[in-house]
């Protein structure tokens, strides 16, 4: 069993909307698991009914071999976090301490500041602070009580490059700490050089899940782009039905611009131009470029 897993999830909500749809969620000990998807694909739904704000329509939540969350294991950041704009950021945590049963709050506040590099900032007021620097007080709210499990939906959302970069470093520290932690994203290339497992979500249904290292193995080609003098007459049946080829599409509807996606790169760079040389097509174009999981991840959100 996971470290963390749902099983058939499913949320429909009051107005008829099928947010969640049969989920399966598997996240490992240790790991950094990145939820993405669209707006609206059900990231927030999924994360609410796994801290049991929502209820599920059906499905269940395992976490450690139990059912449910430990929510005094469990550190949360909610996708909009609203603060107590009047309160310091020691006084905020204070408070969110509070919420535990700890024996020594002071030293919980000061490792939270010192991992998300706030401890200058203490004194300072919440309403006078960038967002940035309030996203990273909402992870250290979420980090008070030494929680094994982080949720944090969409931390980098609305930062820009610099504070995007400050929340990731803070996040591989976390795990580095031995911390498992979800988080969500509405674009993958924004978590994809942190995270080691990944969720793909859309419409409310799980449409791919692995680790990064398998996806990219699995995924990760290259494509050929292929340009004609004029049309590429017969050419293109045959270079489609070469085996190191998976599919060619036609970019221009005049049968003289292709994209070729290839299955095996070294073949291809060996045999394809032979292919070609024995054909009447005259080539103006050839050229190999390397297609990245984020190629893949960008391709299946447009589409859809
Ligand atoms: P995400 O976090 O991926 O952007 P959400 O989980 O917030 O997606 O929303 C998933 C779907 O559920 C959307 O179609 C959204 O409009 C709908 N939805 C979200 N919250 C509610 C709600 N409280 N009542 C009804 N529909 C909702
Ligand atoms: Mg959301």
């Amino acid at each position: 069993m996971n470290f963390l897993e749902t099983k058939n999830l499913s949320k429909t909500y009051p107005n008829g909307v099928e947010a969640v749809k049969s989920i399966n969620l598997k996240i490992d000990k240790g790991e950094i698991y990145g939820l993405i998807g669209p707006n609206g694909a059900g990231k927030s739904t999924t994360i609410r009914i796994l801290m049991g704000i929502l209820e599920p329509t059906s499905g269940s939540v395992h976490f450690d071999g139990s059912s449910g969350i430990d929510l005094a294991k469990t550190g949360y950041l909610p996708e909009c976090a609203n603060f107590y704009r009047f309160m310091t950021i020691r006084e905020y945590l204070e408070w969110s301490c509070s919420l535990y049963d700890l024996s020594d709050c002071e030293t919980n506040i000061e490792e939270s500041l010192i991992t998300v590099g706030l401890e200058n900032l203490r004194e300072r007021k919440l309403d006078e602070i960038s967002k940035g620097q309030k996203q990273r007080v909402g992870i250290a709210q979420a980090l008070v009580h030494d929680p094994d499990l982080l949720i944090l939906d969409e931390p980098t959302s609305g930062l820009d490059p610099l504070g995007k970069k400050k929340i990731l470093t803070i996040i591989k520290g976390l795990a580095d700490q031995g911390k498992t932690i979800l988080t969500s994203s509405h674009i993958l290339p924004e978590l994809s050089q942190v995270c080691t497992g990944v969720g793909i979500i859309r419409d409310g249904e799980l449409v791919l899940q692995g680790l990064m290292a398998d996806l990219r193995k699995e995924f990760v080609t290259s494509n050929l782009e292929l340009g004609f003098e004029s049309s590429a007459g017969t050419l293109i049946e045959e270079i489609e039905s070469l085996d190191f080829v998976s599919e060619v599409e036609e970019m221009d509807g005049e049968r003289t611009r292709y994209i070729v996606r290839i299955k095996d790169e070294k073949r291809a760079k060996k045999d394809l131009p032979r292919v070609i040389l024995d054909s009447e097509a005259v080539v103006t174009y050839y050229d190999f470029a390397q297609v990245t999981l984020e190629d893949i991840f960008m391709e299946t959100m447009e589409e859809g």
